[in-house]
């Protein structure tokens, strides 16, 4: 099988990381792709607030629950603590030990991958396929991977946090995330 693993800390999860990951599926010959929920985001740690990880998985969750091969990952939530891609990889590593992995970023991830904890080590563990990303050019180097993949998508200038800006001005979220994650957002009053 062919597996692709994509993380993030999808607070909220949008239309972005969807056609993203379907395309992905698709160019990459995917059998599944995992949503990775981040537990802790390092990177983000201390920044800002971040909505609990139940919340963003079960978001997460919902999302693809109709979407064949699309699994809502719950690995890095039930590991604890930050959350490391490298622990990650190893995981799966283990639990698929006779398939090929395929980590999926955009290229904003990409970009950022060398400062990774470890991310001289992820080409030892998987594959990688970049996705295109409005604002982000594709970088020539990344990390020690001799090549990869690189899926055009269609460009959706669409970030979880314009998301939660939009939420605190009172701006629409319609089209942006699916329907029932607004109706969630706007019920519970999440990023008010
Ligand atoms: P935030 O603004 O909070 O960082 P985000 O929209 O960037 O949120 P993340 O959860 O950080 O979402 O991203 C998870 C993964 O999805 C990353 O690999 C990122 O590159 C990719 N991604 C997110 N939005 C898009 C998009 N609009 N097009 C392509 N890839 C995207
Ligand atoms: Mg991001």
């Amino acid at each position: 099988m062919n597996i692709g693993i994509f993380g993030g800390t999808f607070d909220p999860i949008h239309i972005g990381h969807l056609v993203a990951a379907v395309n992905a599926k698709h160019s990459g010959s995917l059998d599944e792709i995992h949503l990775v929920v981040a537990n802790i985001p390092w990177q983000k740690e201390g920044v800002r607030h971040l909505t609990p990880a139940q919340t963003r998985l079960d978001l997460v969750r919902q999302a693809v629950s109709n979407l064949k091969g699309f699994v809502a990952s719950d690995t890095e939530i039930r590991r604890g603590g930050r959350s490391y891609t490298f622990d990650t990889l190893v995981d799966f590593r283990k639990r698929y030990p006779n398939d090929n992995l395929y980590l999926v970023v955009g290229a904003d991830a990409a970009i950022e991958m060398h400062t990774w904890e470890r991310g001289e080590e992820f080409s030892d563990l998987c594959n990688l396929i970049v996705v295109t990303r409005p604002g982000f050019e594709m970088p020539d180097k990344i990390l020690t991977w001799p090549s990869w993949k690189t899926v055009e998508i269609p460009s959706l200038d669409i970030s979880s946090t314009d998301l939660r800006q939009r939420v605190k001005d009172g701006r629409p979220l319609d089209f942006l995330l699916p329907q029932f994650a607004i109706e969630f957002i706007y019920e519970t009053g999440l990023f008010r």
